[in-house]
């Protein structure tokens, strides 16, 4: 027994199963199982974590506008 430099089979990342390296889609077994792939990578870079924002400290957020009341007051 010799071994091998180059693999002739790898196993999907995806889904594990045997792929040969002359499949077209090699190391995956299926277009989709790439995507899928490619999607975990995509998804593990982006952690989404935007702060929920409650319409109340929007509310409070606003900057004041001048009441008409207190540019008419007169001293
Ligand atoms: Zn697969």
């Amino acid at each position: 027994m010799s071994p091998r430099k180059k693999a002739s089979s790898l196993r999907c990342p995806t889904c594990r199963t045997l792929v040969l390296a002359s499949d077209e889609n090699f190391p995956f077994c299926s277009d989709r199982c790439r995507l899928i792939d490619l999607g975990k990578w995509a998804s593990g870079g982006y952690v989404i974590s935007a702060p929920v924002t409650d319409p109340e400290q929007l509310e409070s957020m606003r900057p004041e506008e001048p009441g008409e009341d207190s540019s008419h007051k007169h001293k």
